[in-house]
């Protein structure tokens, strides 16, 4: 086996990837390093969390670490479609940069350009960037880049989607002609193919199998139901959305939901703050530092529920996200497998269950066509038709990363409790049970938080069964058309 020791690298960037933890280089290093290091240029097809980021920084580390900058003129520059991305590769740089005296600047919308142009000034190593605020700083005739020999495209598919091609290929012509260029994508759209014939000379060409599979460490679950009235369609799907997150229960300690739109994701991230859930929404018309400081909750623990957009959310690199819910099936199969693969990583577990509704079926096939298998179906928690026509009943709750403890006492039929779930058997069951099955079969009402002895949020029973019909009315009354916490939500 490979070690990071066989590759050439800087004794000093040796360090900081064993002070990282890493004990070999992953497929996309292995490949991408060495020819990095001869001074060739790479065309990386590899995705997000194959360790392609440090397959480029650590031998431009390696290759920049003789040499000084001089003052706005850049040695190197990493083009990166999205903020989050950018400042995600900055992070990975610092890590990999420690032990060595490199400059970096990180050139993103959203920051004033004042505290840039100063770093710039001095003249830094490295510049990362996403290419409209590139091109901002070079038209104000703050950025020379004569000096740029070493030029990295990452996630060169997303700039595609994003419309950034034409950003690049004019970044491709500011930069010399001698550079050398490290180009990453995930995918080989024509266009993309089209760019690196015409601006990469003989890449070493590396290409990591598509993350079509999904990761074995991701259970699968797809939820389907069909809303019961069009004007009502939203709004059971929140609520569907909840249940799913009620039913799952403990096993579901914080959550990336994906909208497809970015008027969905405020929406639902309100709906669900209505509901006492701990959600906040990110996109791309947020502003940056908001970005971050969402971010930065999220990885702390002090924001349970992250409500994302594809752009917004893509690559992030976050460890111990227990679940990933779609609460839209995304309209590009790829998301799907980017999506999902927020959850399950660094050989964790991870569970991600998709809501779809009637005239999905169209996307559903194409993502169930690229990752080779049907998503199993997911037995769905709640079902719009369960009660009137809004589904109006008392919201699901507790999952506010507060423990929440039910006062209303159990009457109703107790629950079958799912022996597949308690027997253990295969993840991979064809019907995906939510943690909810795995309800206390006594009847007794206890947070399953409170310890070992809880059972999963399984025993949370529809409050309107305990509820009077006329309880019933009142609380669909008082939920009809808007999205306002439902009564009877009393905790
Ligand atoms: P990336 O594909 O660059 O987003 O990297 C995904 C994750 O893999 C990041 O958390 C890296 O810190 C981690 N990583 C990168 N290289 C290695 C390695 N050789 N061994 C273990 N983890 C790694």
């Amino acid at each position: 086996m490979t070690k990071f020791s066989d590759l050439s690298l800087n004794p000093k960037v040796l360090k900081a990837v064993e002070d990282a933890g890493y004990e070999s280089p992953t497929p996309i290093q292995e490949g991408a390093i060495p020819p990095a290091l001869d001074g060739r240029d790479v065309l990386g097809i590899a995705q997000t969390g194959t360790g392609k980021t440090a397959s480029f920084i650590l031998p431009m580390i390696t290759l920049l670490a003789r040499g000084r900058a001089r003052a706005r003129m850049p040695r190197s520059l990493v083009l990166c479609p999205t903020r989050e991305l950018a400042a995600q590769v900055a992070e990975n740089f610092d890590t990999y940069a420690k032990h060595v005296k490199l400059t970096k600047a990180l050139l993103i919308g959203g920051v004033s350009f004042k505290e840039q142009d100063l770093l710039i000034d001095k003249g830094v190593d490295v510049l990362i960037a996403t290419p409209g605020r590139m091109l901002d700083h070079f038209e104000r005739g703050k950025l020379i880049l004569n000096d740029v020999k070493i030029m990295v495209v990452d996630e060169a598919d997303r700039m595609l989607d994003m419309g950034f091609i034409p950003d690049i290929e004019r970044i491709f012509g500011l930069t010399p002609f001698t550079r050398q260029t490290l180009f990453f994508s995930a995918t080989m759209a024509p266009e993309i193919e089209r760019i690196t014939n015409t601006f990469l000379s003989n890449p070493a060409k590396i290409e990591i199998a598509r993350q079509s599979t999904t990761s074995e460490m991701i259970l699968q679950g797809l939820v389907s139901f069909r809303p019961t009235r069009r004007d009502l369609s939203a709004k059971q799907k929140r609520r569907m959305l909840r249940e799913i997150i009620a039913a799952e229960g403990v096993a579901c300690t914080n959550a990336i939901i994906f909208c497809n739109r970015k008027v969905d994701v405020d929406i639902v991230a309100q709906s669900m703050k209505k509901h006492g859930l701990n959600a906040i929404p990110i996109h791309g018309d947020l502003s940056q530092s908001q970005r971050m400081h969402t971010l930065d909750g999220f990885r702390d623990g002090s924001v349970t529920f992250l409500v994302a957009s594809d752009v917004a959310a893509r690559g992030l690199d976050i460890p111990n996200v227990s679940h990933v819910l779609n609460y839209d099936v995304p309209s590009h199969a790829e998301d799907y497998v980017h999506r999902i693969g927020r959850t399950g990583r660094a050989g964790r577990e991870g569970r991600a269950f998709t809501i779809a509704v009637p005239g999905d079926e169209a996307y559903l096939g194409a993502i169930e066509a690229l990752i080779g298998q049907p998503i199993p179906p997911a037995e769905a928690p709640w079902s719009p038709e369960s009660r009137g026509e809004d589904g109006s009943c008392p919201p699901a709750k507790g999952n506010s990363g507060t423990p929440v403890r039910k006062t209303r006492s159990r009457k109703g039929p107790s629950r079958k409790p799912d022996t597949a779930a308690q027997d253990g058997q295969s993840t991979h069951a064809r019907t995906v049970p939510l943690a909810r099955r795995r309800g206390r079969s006594d009847g007794s009402s206890r947070d399953d938080r409170n310890g070992p002895g809880g059972a999963g949020r399984g025993d949370l029973m529809p409050g309107f069964i305990a509820m009077s019909f006329d309880e019933r009315r009142g609380g669909s009354a008082a939920d009809t058309g808007t999205d306002t916490p439902e009564t009877g939500d009393a905790t």
